[in-house]
């Protein structure tokens, strides 16, 4: 499974902030514990991801054309 709960590298710092990629895929800001810089999901990546669709079970999609 998915673990959710991630740390990335800070881009100010490099220190290590804890993120929930849960949280952050819906547009939650965090927090570096060394240097308070906050990382954030663009708007852009966002759209990106809420277009990204999972594949479903087969047959499922319905009409044919
Ligand atoms: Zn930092």
């Amino acid at each position: 499974m998915i673990h959710v709960n991630q740390s990335l590298p800070c881009p100010t710092c490099n220190g290590n902030i804890q993120i929930d990629v849960k949280q952050l895929l819906e547009g939650t800001a965090f927090h570096c514990p060394n240097c308070m810089s906050v990382i954030r999901i663009s708007t852009e990546a966002k759209d990106i991801i809420k277009n990204i669709k999972l594949p479903e079970g087969p047959g499922r999609s319905g009409g044919k054309k």
